[in-house]
């Protein structure tokens, strides 16, 4: 005889049972309204839905509507298949783009001042602090920007895609209310070398003759290997060493270009794209074919809206002209985050994610976008290319002074009379750098310090300003060139300020994913801010960020405030 257990042992099929209950299943999470759904529908109908658009989408929503509504981002997770959380944290990771509940949520305008140093040292503080006065609490968002690659007419104001050089308050002023009333002026044209032009000038030829093997791949790396080209984005590492790396493993083979120049005090490869995009698209076509990239990715800053326009156009000049062979050149477009500089997290970028950098190896030369082998060049790097082949390897070798190799292009602002990009010999000095292209100090000004590479390559003293500027030749006074942005300071300036300043944009452009870039630049700051600074706290917590960040934000921000300390004592007294 069994004994009773209790309970009803009777067995059910599975998913018998549900059939006599209610549903209990509820969506979780923000669900899209019909409205929404239609609207985004309507938007993105025959458009690609493939996840690594998704950044270009949120930039086509915004553009519609001036701001990314949730519940719109709803509705773009569900057409694209991904969840809300993943639209959701790419959406808020990037500077640019502007989440709101609701349209009666959203400002009217935002209206952004650049606060990296070089506009810093050009009064913007001041005129940011006029401005919010002025239209702070109103329909009008006023709020800081990272650096916007303009830093030789700074301060600069961004009103949407409008940018105003040398802003002063009432010109700002004047530039919001027009936008208020909806006059935003329209792209300028950009005064460049055209196509025409840079063909009349023996432009194509070095392509075509690779295309028509006039020219062979081994003796092209061959000949960049004997000129020493160096990828000039920052890291310098050496060219044809690279184009070798990418060549070691069996295509198919992609190739992904930086346009992303977010230092402060960088704005060369603007110049470059702006004055002559035909040189560059040859110097990229040259390198794509040289490893055979399947399909070329150029990622270019959002703070560079003429320059995409320009882009686009001589894109669609050099496909009707047939020069890609075959090749695919899509044009990706930034979305506010200096950490795209790091070539790693810019494929993330590129791949529709949060950009955080890799952890390497493998590196990106042999596992990189979408996985695949990927050649990654900054914008200098390839517009050298023609003319090395053009000119010669020992032409460009030759080209640098005080034992400099081949040529740099440097982005001088600060208080200098003539800031402004200057092609140069590899390895000229600040000081002639500032007397011979920079005109010399500013009337009142008199020289004191120098950034050699931007905000993360360190400050040194006008009385080290004998130092040939190059790869390698400044890392022993713990500097380096980077993307060769300089930035000169003067007895005017406050140079513990200049280091906070730094400290910022480096907090606030950490990409979170370790502990000592996070917390480390926000303990730093606040260390910073005490009228005494505890030198030896802020030497040890230096040294945790430098040997314990994943990136070189993180290893390189405590750079400008480790040279204060040594270099410039008297300060800290
Ligand atoms: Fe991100 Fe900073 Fe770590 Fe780099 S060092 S991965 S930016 S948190």
């Amino acid at each position: 005889m069994s004994k009773s257990t209790g309970f009803d042992q009777t067995t059910v099929a599975p998913g018998k049972a549900r059939k006599n209950r209610k549903s209990r299943y509820k969506p979780r999470g923000r669900q899209p309204s019909t409205r929404a759904t239609e609207e985004i529908k309507q938007i993105f109908a025959g458009k690609a839905l493939q996840k690594d658009l998704l950044i270009e989408h949120l930039h086509r929503l915004q553009d519609e509507f001036g701001f990314l509504g949730k519940d719109h981002l709803a509705a773009l997770a569900d057409l694209m298949h991904l969840s809300l959380s993943e639209v959701y944290e790419v959406a808020t990771f990037y500077h640019n783009f502007r989440v709101f509940d609701s349209a009666e949520d959203a400002p009217r305008l935002t209206v952004k001042i650049c606060d990296s140093l070089s506009c810093s040292l050009n009064g913007s503080a001041s005129l940011a602090q006029e401005l919010a006065e002025t239209y702070g609490g109103g329909s009008v968002k006023v709020t800081h920007g990272a650096c916007m690659g303009r830093c030789d007419r700074g301060p600069i104001v961004r009103i949407e895609n409008l940018y105003i050089p040398h802003a002063d308050p009432s010109r700002a002023k004047h530039a919001i209310d027009q936008a208020l009333t909806g006059e935003i002026p329209a792209l300028a044209e950009l005064d460049h070398v055209s196509y025409a032009d840079y063909c009349e000038r023996g432009g194509f030829h070095k392509l075509n003759d690779l295309y028509a093997g006039k020219l062979e791949t081994d003796d092209v790396i061959a000949s960049i290997e004997e000129s020493e080209h160096r990828g000039l984005g920052g890291a310098g590492f050496p060219h044809a060493m690279k184009l070798n790396s990418v060549l070691s493993i069996p295509g198919p083979r992609l190739m992904a270009v930086n346009a992303d120049e977010s230092e402060p005090g960088t704005f060369k490869d603007r110049y470059y794209m702006n004055s002559n995009p035909y040189q560059f698209l040859e110097g990229l076509l040259i390198a794509a074919e040289l490893v055979d990239a399947e399909t070329i990715y150029i990622f270019l800053r959002d703070e560079y809206p003429d320059t995409a326009h320009l882009l686009k156009t001589a894109l669609s000049t050099i496909e009707i002209a047939d020069l890609t062979n075959g090749r695919k050149i899509e044009l990706r477009r930034g979305a506010g985050a200096y950490i795209c500089g790091e070539e790693s997290a810019m494929l993330e970028s590129i791949e529709g994610k949060r950009a955080l950098p890799r952890q390497k190896p493998p590196f990106p030369a042999h596992v990189g976008l979408f996985g695949r082998p990927t050649l990654i060049n900054n914008v200098e790097t390839l517009f050298w290319l023609p003319e090395i082949l053009a000119k010669g390897a020992d032409w460009y070798k030759q080209g640098g002074t005080n034992d400099g190799q081949g040529f740099r292009t440097f982005s001088l602002s600060g208080h200098v009379k003539t800031p402004g990009v200057y092609k140069v010999p590899a390895g000229i000095t600040a000081q002639e750098l500032i007397d011979t292209y920079g005109g010399g100090m500013k009337e009142g000004h008199t020289f004191r310090a120098y950034l050699p590479g931007g905000a993360s390559g360190g400050m040194l003293p006008a009385s080290m300003a004998d130092i040939p500027l190059d790869f390698g030749t400044l890392e022993k006074y713990g500097c380096f060139i980077g993307s060769a942005a300089v930035i000169v300071l003067s007895d005017q300036d406050d140079l513990k300020e200049a280091c906070r300043n730094v400290m910022r944009f480096f907090e606030d452009e950490s990409c979170g994913q370790c502990t000592p870039c996070r917390v480390g630049t926000t303990k730093a700051l606040a260390l910073m801010a005490r009228p005494s600074w505890d030198q030896p706290l802020l030497l040890e917590l230096s040294d945790v960020m430098r040997d314990a960040s994943i990136c070189g934000l993180g290893q390189a921000a405590p750079n400008a405030l480790l040279c204060l300390m040594k270099y410039f004592p008297e300060e800290l007294s």
